[in-house]
């Protein structure tokens, strides 16, 4: 046989082989996209079987569940000047940065919220333990569902003049811990660069993950910088709470990137890519 007729009947078994081992994910971190039909077809093709949506209340009616994905709709809240950051569509129809309360609990009644999310405090310019968002915590507590806050940075152009890094610090969310102990609650983009402290929030309190939305997108963080913050978390114990998200990134970039951490067990990245997230997405 030739040279190339081998190469090419290997070549055939590697593609194979990258197909058969396509991963199983649950994303946690969601917005909308102005091409919604696309967006998730992309997240299917990725391998994603469940994902958490949040976004205006209007775009989130665009999300629905069907044969190979399911859906989890959101509540954003905390919307500077009534706005989803970035995009600057309005949160509400009313134009309101908080949902009323009453309408928000009839709505995780009839199963159109699945979980409070993105809260948006940093960017409101505001504590994520501030008694304007008590309400809500108290809903999600009652009804067993998650909360998931904003922290860490953000990008150029989002639009929010309150915007603080201070306020991107997880620890901030220990007063709401305490406030409500059944409370389950996740630190998106894993709190970098507030790295230690959102461990020791983590390490803690037994309710509090994180997803790793963000940090994995090598277009925003360095992948040396992803392996490092990685290696923390995993040696800090911390590999049955973390959940992955791409917050709109390149699904294959980032799974790309996980893949390359060489000293993540094939049990360990599974706990990532979804039974992390189905554990605790579940009531
Ligand atoms: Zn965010």
């Amino acid at each position: 046989m030739k040279p190339t007729a081998l190469l090419l009947i290997y070549l055939s078994f590697c593609s194979l082989s990258a197909q058969e081992k396509k991963v199983k994910i649950f994303d946690v971190h969601l917005h909308g996209d102005p091409k919604p039909t696309e967006q998730i077809q992309k997240l299917k093709d990725g391998g994603v079987y469940k994902v958490a949506i949040s976004t205006s209340w209007n775009s989130q009616e665009t999300y629905q569940s069907d044969k190979e994905i399911q859906v989890l709709q959101g509540l954003m809240l905390g919307c500077p000047n009534g706005k989803v950051p970035y995009s600057g569509q309005f949160c509400f129809d009313n134009q309101k940065d908080f949902p009323d309360v009453e309408w928000v609990e009839k709505q995780i009644q009839s199963k159109k919220i699945d979980y409070i999310g993105e809260v948006l405090s940093q960017y409101y310019g505001i504590s994520p333990s501030d008694s304007l968002f008590y309400p809500y915590y108290k809903l999600a507590e009652k009804h067993k569902i998650p909360v998931g806050i904003h922290t860490g940075l953000a990008g150029a152009g989002h639009g929010s003049p309150n915007f603080k890094v201070s306020l991107g610090n997880p620890i901030l969310m220990e007063d709401l811990l305490i406030e409500f102990p059944n409370l389950k609650v996740w630190i998106m983009h894993a709190g970098a660069p507030f790295l230690e402290d959102a461990i020791a929030l983590m390490t803690y309190y037994p309710n509090v993950y994180a997803d790793i939305s963000v940090i994995s997108n090598p277009y925003i963080f360095n992948p040396s910088e992803f392996r490092r913050i990685m290696n923390r978390l995993i040696d800090g114990g911390l590999e049955d709470k973390l959940m992955f998200g791409t917050d709109n990134g390149p699904i294959d970039k980032i799974i790309e990137n996980i893949e390359s951490l060489e000293f993540l067990t094939q049990e360990q990245k599974e706990k990532i890519y979804f039974t992390n997230a189905e554990t605790f997405f579940s009531n």
